[in-house]
């Protein structure tokens, strides 16, 4: 965490914890309650929805449980209200961890079903909290409950708390957003299935990220239980508080750690000062207003609109900073680069032709009505290069899902480094030491290039973030890419897109790199740059399986090739041996090619 801006919270808190005794009016601390209490549930909802994009219309259940936790405890139970706040927030938790447990697992239940599954869940809990002894029907009462004496008066001890909760979960974005988790989020946010195969634990961070959401808006409900006195099921659970929560972090800026603050600031001024002239339904037409303003020419939110121009200004910086001749520019002149390979990824270990480092047996794939692999037994040497054959839909693409954990296999064994791999969670398979290139790129679309080669060096290498950030740095000018560090990848062409892959896959320091056609679609210089580039890689001592059509790369590269057809492993060898072979010469030409070779 920067100290600068935790630094710059507790000062403005501080200040702000000031005013009670500044003898103002009772106004300024009833408003203010009002702007923390919304930033506080606005600011919790994005840790989830906002940073990992699984949007919740359940925020109200959330904070609902808090309120009635705090209400039946104290309410009922005659608890003294502050002991009753930590399980405002660890009840919501559980109950986030237990639903999230059961549906993040569920590959469908991503965009608008889980928006729909957890604002289900909010007439759910509704339910049983009007139909039970919770409540029961006649609300709870809270006036007998007595306010912890923080401030001069029952007011600003009010406003003290939300003041406190309000630094808490401010602290508690920014540190997510900063730390390993958040980036993680960011990956998951972009491409799930690209992200747990760089090494993210998605469905860990994705319940870390869900209770410490839940947990946040459920103090918020405790303390607002004690502000309404007054707890009715109709008024808690009901669809205002993930509307306004949405509405609030759009506007402000949901990739910004303090962008639903914003939002909430704004949407509750505007709403309080219309309501305060008796305007209380053109207020809402306005929030209304602005926020499709707002969606149309700052869809990335207030704050989201001042990162985009802080970061157009460290690229304008950055473009007038001289690289060295010989990686500046070479991106697209094809210039191979002079520079060695950064450190390098395992001790070089030289092939024993009975080294074994991947050994897969009998793997079987199939989709509906292909089978994809069938019984593929290979073995992969420490230390070779292996270019993987076959034509188009031969399984290859299959074969690196397969063996990367991002598709399950059906049935057979995958053996890496002398331990079983099969069953593994593909973020562990990464941490195993295995990368990849996607056939056709997947980099995270809203991380600049620099943060998308960060994640792998901190996933897959397990490098802390300032290590791994000057890591990922040495991969970019390895590649040509060290000027398009803050470039998001739609600014890349398509050469730059392949080697974006590349960097991210070396970047995860493997001890096996899976690469999928990174030469298709680049130009004779651009081959001949990535054909030196590859066997560099292999020098450092990284083990090599690539597939390619250029034939030109697999003659430059290849130890020894194999080849798929129709997802059986035809031939297996050094590459002038089974290019004669009968079987694979029809493979690739036809019936007829065989018939015709002399
Ligand atoms: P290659 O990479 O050798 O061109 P692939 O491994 O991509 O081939 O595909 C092998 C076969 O599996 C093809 O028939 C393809 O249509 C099928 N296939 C691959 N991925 C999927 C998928 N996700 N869903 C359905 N079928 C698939
Ligand atoms: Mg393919």
């Amino acid at each position: 965490m920067q100290a600068r801006v935790v630094g710059c919270v507790l000062a403005v808190g501080s200040a702000l914890a000031m005013l009670p005794w500044l003898g103002l009016p009772a106004f300024y601390e009833s408003f203010l309650y009002l702007v923390f209490h919304w930033a506080v549930l606005a600011l919790s909802w994005n840790i989830l929805s906002g940073y990992a994009g699984y949007f919740s219309f359940g925020h109200g259940a959330f904070f609902g449980v808090g309120v009635y936790t705090t209400a039946v405890l104290s309410g009922k139970f005659d608890w003294p209200f502050l002991s009753t706040l930590p399980f405002a927030a660890l009840l919501p938790a559980l109950l986030g961890v237990g639903l999230g447990i059961v549906v993040f697992r569920v590959k469908g239940v991503r965009g608008e079903l889980f928006a729909l599954l957890t604002l289900a869940v909010t007439f759910v809990i509704a339910t049983i909290i009007l139909n039970t002894p919770i409540d029961g029907g006649p609300g709870i009462y809270l006036n007998a409950v007595s306010t912890p004496k923080i401030g001069p008066n029952q007011g600003s001890s009010l406003y003290l708390m939300a003041l406190s909760l309000l630094i808490l979960a401010l602290l508690m974005a920014y540190w997510v957003k900063q730390s390993k988790l958040g980036l993680g989020l960011f990956a998951i946010h972009d491409d799930e299935d690209a992200a747990e195969v760089m090494g993210v634990p998605t469905l860990g961070y994705k319940l870390i990220a869900f209770a410490i959401s839940c947990g946040l808006a459920g103090l918020a409900g405790g303390v607002h239980a004690l502000l309404l006195s007054y707890i009715t099921v109709g008024e808690i659970f009901n669809i205002t508080v993930p509307l306004t929560v949405v509405l609030m972090s759009v506007l402000g800026g949901s990739r910004h750690w303090a962008g639903p603050a914003v939002g909430a600031l704004v949407i509750t001024t505007l709403l309080y000062g219309f309501t305060a002239s008796g305007l209380a339904v053109a207020g809402k037409a306005a929030v209304g207003f602005i926020l499709l303003v707002v969606i149309l020419f700052l869809p990335d939110g207030i704050l989201g609109y001042f990162m985009q121009r802080a970061r157009n200004r460290l690229r304008a910086a950055n473009a007038t900073v001289d690289y060295p001749e010989s990686h500046a520019g070479t991106a697209s002149s094809g210039d191979v680069h002079a520079e060695p390979a950064p450190e390098s990824q395992v001790a070089r270990t030289f092939a024993q032709p009975s080294d074994v480092l991947l050994r897969t047996k009998a793997l079987c794939k199939a989709f509906v009505g292909v089978r994809a692999l069938r019984e593929v037994s290979l073995e992969i040497h420490r230390g070779e290069i292996l270019g993987l054959l076959g034509p188009n839909g031969s399984g290859k693409s299959t074969f690196i899902n397969v063996v990367t954990g991002h598709f399950p296999m059906d049935s057979g064994t995958i053996e890496f480094d002398g331990k079983p791999l099969h069953g593994l969670a593909a973020h562990k398979i990464a941490a195993a030491g295995i990368a990849r290139t996607y056939q056709i790129p997947r980099p995270f679309a809203h991380l600049p290039v620099l943060e998308n080669v960060t994640l792998t060096a901190m996933f897959g290498a397990g490098l802390p973030r300032t290590e791994a950030e000057q890591h990922a740095r040495q991969w970019l000018v390895f590649t040509g890419l060290a000027d398009k560090a803050e470039a998001l990848p739609d600014e890349l062409n398509l050469h730059q897109r392949k080697f974006l892959e590349l960097a991210r896959a070396l970047a995860a320091k493997p001890k096996l790199l899976l690469l999928d056609e990174v030469l298709s679609g680049l130009n004779p210089a651009e081959i001949n740059e990535a054909i030196t580039l590859i066997r560099r890689i292999r020098d450092q001592g990284t083990t090599i399986v690539f597939v390619e059509h250029v034939m030109r790369a697999v003659t430059a590269l290849s130890d020894r090739v194999a080849v798929l057809n129709h997802g059986e492993l035809i031939a297996c060898g050094p590459l002038e041996e089974v290019m004669r072979r009968p079987d694979v010469v029809k493979a690739y030409l036809g019936e007829s090619a065989v018939v015709a070779a002399p």
